[in-house]
């Protein structure tokens, strides 16, 4: 079956100039330093992000797992948010491998912690009983907030607060170019305001693996043996990092593709009955669209997230019901979605809501 597939932007194929620039990528062992395809895009990345170096590592988890064990060590506090995707779905690698303590604040609906909150939540370093407060981190786009993205404003008042107490700031960008692209400003314009920051290659990019984290030259350095530890070292990964080469010149500025796409997708699904979608009106949204069921007020009791999900399946159309005890459904654009695919999705809401 062709499966229309929204369940994530990670499900993408890479497409055929993809497959060519993997097939005809120059490779050396890359934990010798000898691979000219993963310098070529630790170089492009860095630069593109305005930082000083880049390291490739095999997904966004392990991207900012080694940037917190870089900035912070055992007993050491890490500030991030309550639906941040650190907190929630990286398996608590920064405690359970580095030892390091996380403070969640509240994520507010647009994805960005009260600044108020993170001063009062810093610990005063001279009192013993403290854990030592070390870093901040952002996640932009929010994926658990929709998608959305944080202002360049927001950032950048979180970098002032952060260097008044002489903090480090992670920003985990694995959708940091949807950001750039749905505020319409370089990406160096977040990242100015963060030490670090990891890009995944392999969500809206469409690469089938990686991701860059970047930094400064010394802290790239560090972050290079701890990626070490945590088995990250990989031999002859320029086939991989031609893919991510390939994405950063030819799939960026179709992000925005990927955005209309999810804005047609949104205001179809919240002009049905029994559907609400949370990606309507104002709001710098991206390629995620998150919508609830509301079963009973169509007379289908039986009709939660699973369920629907369970009918929309049977149409070939895949979205992601958000567990068991949730009415929510995710579904996310991109490179192998269309416009007229988004008609087809909608299309198969509609009669899997008349369950005809
Ligand atoms: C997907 C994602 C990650 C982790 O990336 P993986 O490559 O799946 O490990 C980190 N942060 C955010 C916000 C993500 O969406």
């Amino acid at each position: 079956m062709d499966w229309i597939d929204l369940r994530s932007d990670t499900v993408t194929r890479p497409t055929e100039g993809m497959r060519q620039a993997i097939a005809s990528a120059e490779v050396g062992d890359d934990v010798f330093g000898e691979d000219p395809t993963v310098l070529r895009l630790e170089e492009r990345v860095s630069s593109l992000l305005g930082k000083e170096a880049g390291l490739f590592v095999a997904s966004g988890t392990m991207g900012n797992l080694v940037a917190l064990l870089t900035h912070a060590g055992r007993g050491d506090e890490v500030i991030l948010g309550d639906r941040s995707h650190t907190f929630l779905y990286e398996v608590g690698g920064c405690a359970g491998l580095g030892g390091i303590h996380p403070h969640t604040l509240e994520n507010r609906d647009d994805g960005t912690l009260d600044l108020a909150a993170i001063e009062a939540a810093i610990r005063d370093p001279s009192n013993v009983h403290f854990p030592k407060t070390k870093v901040i981190c952002l996640e932009n786009t929010h994926n658990r907030c929709g998608g959305i993205a944080l202002s360049p404003e927001y950032s950048d008042a979180v970098a002032a607060l952060a260097s008044r107490h002489g903090l480090i700031v992670h920003l985990d960008g694995a959708r940091l170019f949807n950001a750039a692209v749905t505020c319409s400003v370089e990406p160096t314009r977040f990242t100015r305001s963060a030490d670090s920051v990891t890009i995944c290659l392999s969500k809206g990019l469409g690469t089938p693996v990686g991701s860059v984290l970047c930094g400064t030259r010394s802290f790239i350095e560090t972050a290079r043996r701890m990626r070490k530890a945590v088995g990250g070292g990989m031999r002859q990964v320029g086939i991989l990092a031609a893919a991510g080469l390939h994405a950063i010149e030819h799939h960026i500025d179709r992000l925005a593709d990927d955005h209309a796409n999810a804005a047609k997708l949104a205001a179809g699904i919240d002009a049905l009955d029994g559907l609400s979608c949370e990606q309507v009106g104002e709001g710098t949204w991206s390629n995620l669209v998150y919508f609830s069921v509301d079963g009973p007020a169509l007379g289908q009791p039986e009709l939660d997230a699973e369920a629907l999900c369970g009918r929309l399946k049977e149409r070939g159309v895949l979205a992601l019901p958000l567990g068991a005890k949730s009415p929510r459904i995710r579904m996310v654009t991109h490179l192998d979605v269309s416009s007229s695919d988004v008609d087809t999705a909608l299309d198969a809401l509609r009669s899997s809501l008349r369950g005809t």
